[in-house]
């Protein structure tokens, strides 16, 4: 990048909201996922004008512009792959209102989720949208990659909480999508058309959420499994059993020995499988609703049931959950989280295939998933240095993905396309639907400059 245009960037952001050090660019240059490329510059504009401004001389340049978060997805769809701008969200981190009687919040993009949480829970709201990644994924990157969580089981993703939004364009223009009420049916539905666009069709600067009222009580529980398999056909038999649990979580024997290897939280090693189940409602209602998944339970074989006696107990029993990616990552220096997406009825089958999979390309596979979507989290980890090792990593991906839509699934559940993905999208996308997204990505973005190289 030219240094007169570096200069021209710093002016509209000010000098100490412009990067070029090495470390920054180095610092910005990965995400969660295995790749990595260092941009010409890091800028952490503070207002949508700013954005606007950076976008005009992005455009006018031909600059490619990677909008960035926290950078935790874990498809690398924030590194910088063809170098030029990051726009990091940073800094446009505040909550600018909460509304408790129409049960909405506006909040800027660099907002952290569970910031939010904690804010509307005070009033007694919730916000359901819960990935694992809560304490650092920001509002913004949460709405580009339509991020789900443990809750989507019975409250739906970022998509159904979201109503309006502020979008910078490619060339500068600032659009605004939907607003303030729960229900808007004027025009395609753009506001849904940019949640999920991984940064390829805007900068998201501002983003007007719905709320719901807290549920008034909730339990969890834990049970324990002798088999894999008998654990995984529990998720199906709570499924049909009429309750809908708000969460329902998977861990395998590897994902549990490597809890316990770094966290020792008293989890029995000797187990195939672990369920954590949340239910949430009326008091009146959750006895009847424990007693039903308990017998779902028992009649696949659970060796033990933990009913937390209280909120004390029950964060003991969720921690387990929020510590599984951490202990992995501590592992090996690599990890790759797939997120291959089954129906439920089809989950053992897969499970049991991610496990073949593994064995058969000597890779450590642990499996985490949000079971009752049939959302599996085989965690794939590994040592990029060693070039064996790294291409039957890249085998076992290859391999997963056939599989899953075999069994009528989809190769991404919640973490997105990005650069991971994208060789995979023509399995599951014909060529009308792939040219229909090229073709709105033309539109938004004609010369090409907004997350390039990604899956458009
Ligand atoms: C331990 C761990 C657990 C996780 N658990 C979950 C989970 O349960 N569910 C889940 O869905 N994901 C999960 N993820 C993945 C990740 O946290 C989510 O994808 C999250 O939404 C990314 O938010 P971010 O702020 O880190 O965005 P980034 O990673 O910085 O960016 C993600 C994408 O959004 C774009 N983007 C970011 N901000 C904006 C903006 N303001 N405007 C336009 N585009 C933007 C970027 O260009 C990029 O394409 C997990 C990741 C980790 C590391």
């Amino acid at each position: 990048m030219r240094h007169e245009t570096k200069k021209e960037l710093e002016r509209i952001v000010g000098p100490d909201k412009a990067t070029d050090s090495p470390e920054h660019l180095v610092a910005y240059s990965y995400d969660a996922y295995t790749e990595e490329r260092r941009p010409d510059i890091v800028l952490f504009p503070a207002t949508t004008e700013e954005i606007s401004a950076i976008m005009k001389v992005a455009h006018r340049e031909t600059i490619p512009v990677t909008p960035r978060g926290a950078g935790t997805n874990l498809a690398g769809e924030s590194v910088p792959i063809r170098g030029g701008i990051v726009v990091c969200l940073t800094k446009m981190d505040k909550i600018l209102s909460i509304d408790a009687e129409s049960l909405t919040a506006t909040v800027q993009p660099g907002v952290i989720n569970l910031d939010l949480q904690r804010e509307v829970e005070k009033l007694g709201m919730m916000y359901p949208p819960d990935p694992a990644s809560w304490a650092v994924a920001t509002m913004g990157g949460t709405v580009a990659t339509n991020a789900g969580g443990p809750r989507t089981l019975k409250y739906g993703v970022t998509k159904d909480y979201l109503l309006g939004l502020i979008v910078v364009l490619a060339n500068g223009d600032v659009l605004k999508t939907g607003g303030r009420t729960l229900k808007n049916v004027t025009g395609y539905n753009l506001t849904t058309l940019i949640c999920g666009s991984e940064g390829t069709l805007g900068i998201i600067t501002e983003i007007i959420v719905r709320l719901i009222p807290k549920p008034p009580a909730s339990r969890t529980i834990r049970a324990d499994f002798m088999k894999l398999e008998d654990c995984s056909d529990a998720v199906a038999a709570i499924m049909a059993s009429g309750s809908v649990p708000a969460s329902l979580e998977l861990m395998d024997r590897f994902v549990v020995k490597a809890v316990e290897r770094s966290f020792k939280l008293g989890l029995p090693t000797d187990v195939e499988g672990i369920l954590l189940i949340q239910l949430d409602g009326a008091e009146e209602t959750l006895g009847r609703e424990i007693k039903q998944i308990e017998k779902s339970l028992i009649d696949k074989n659970a060796r033990n049931i933990i009913i937390a006696k209280d909120s004390a107990e029950a964060e003991r029993l969720w921690l387990a959950r929020r510590a599984a990616g951490p202990a992995m990552m501590r592992m090996r220096p690599n990890i790759i989280t797939e997120d291959v997406t089954v129906p439920v009825s089809k989950l053992t089958a897969m499970i049991r295939k991610v496990t073949e999979i593994g064995e058969r390309h000597r890779i450590q596979v642990g499996i985490l998933a949000h079971a009752g979507d049939g959302n599996l989290h085989p965690c794939i980890v590994f040592d990029k240095r060693d070039d064996d090792e790294y291409k039957r990593v890249q085998a076992v991906c290859e391999e997963l993905i056939p599989e899953a839509l075999a069994l009528g699934g989809t190769l991404s559940g919640e973490h997105g396309i990005g650069i991971a993905k994208a060789p995979f999208l023509k399995f599951e996308m014909d060529t009308v639907a792939l040219s229909v997204m090229q073709g709105i990505k033309n539109y938004f973005d004609p010369k090409g400059i907004l997350n390039p190289g990604k899956f458009v």
